[in-house]
């Protein structure tokens, strides 16, 4: 008989008891290592964390920060981002990369803004993802961070730390995993605790001798000796940021 073909696609499993005892513990325990989680995005107002969200599209917070500070003294209202004249909007948001596209991208937010939503932002997925400019990860972020609504974000962070700790297949696709296997009421803090561990222990090379879930990890690649770890072109652990914690 021929050999059957290896199938590409990746089989998705429902989370079983383990799993969601495991996953548990680890939510528990890097909830406890980084007390701090939660936005490292400054913004006083659903509209501020849109913006400041779009803005940190391939850009560390921190510069992202410092470019709002100024921004948000000027820009107050969506009406003020699609009446921006071009060539401003671009100049004040040029620190953060990219500024042609992001400015392109909130123009199109804003006026969606005010013909869709009477300049509000909405507060559901549907509604937010609608918007031009606007997809789950920065739709979940604002959805969890400005209004409390449980929403799983997955960008970068969220994804490497899932797949190294084998989270990420109780469903399609890793939101789906998570979503899947933490309660509703925990979808904030798996949100911030994964991407504080993903900035901070789990980076690209992991510093796994210090990691508070190192004995709960399954990843077959763990580093064995720190300064091996540190000798791989990372920068040094940034210093915890306070964010605003979800409502
Ligand atoms: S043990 Fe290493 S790979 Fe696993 S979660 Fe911790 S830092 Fe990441």
């Amino acid at each position: 008989m021929p050999a059957r073909p290896k199938s590409k696609s990746r089989r998705i499993l429902p989370p079983d008891s383990a799993l969601r005892s495991r996953a548990r513990k680890i939510l528990t325990r890097l909830a406890r290592a980084y007390p701090d989680w939660g936005p490292t995005l400054l913004f006083s107002s659903p509209l501020e964390l849109l913006v400041a969200t779009i803005l940190a599209a391939q850009a560390q917070d921190e510069r992202i920060n410092e470019v709002t500070r100024v921004l948000f003294t000027k820009y107050r209202t969506p009406a003020d981002y699609a009446a921006a004249p071009k060539g401003v909007l671009e100049r004040d948001i040029k620190a953060t990369g990219f500024f042609n596209l992001k400015a392109k991208r909130l123009r199109a937010m804003a006026r969606g803004l005010l013909d869709e939503f009477g300049g509000e932002v909405p507060s559901d997925m549907d509604r937010l993802t609608g918007l031009s400019g606007v997809g789950r990860k920065t739709a979940s972020i604002v959805l969890g961070a400005a209004f409390g609504v449980p929403a799983v974000a997955v960008d970068r962070h969220v994804e490497r730390v899932a797949q190294r700790l084998r989270v990420d297949r109780a469903g399609p696709d890793i939101e789906a995993s998570l979503r899947a296997i933490y309660p509703k009421k925990d979808w904030i803090k798996v949100t911030w605790s994964f991407v504080l561990h993903g900035r901070r222990i789990c980076r690209p090379t992991p510093l796994c001798p210090i990691c508070p879930i190192n004995d709960l990890c399954p990843y077959p690649k763990k580093t064995k000796t720190l300064s091996a770890a540190l000798r791989s072109n990372q920068p040094a652990l940034p210093p915890p940021v306070p964010g605003r914690r979800p409502r």
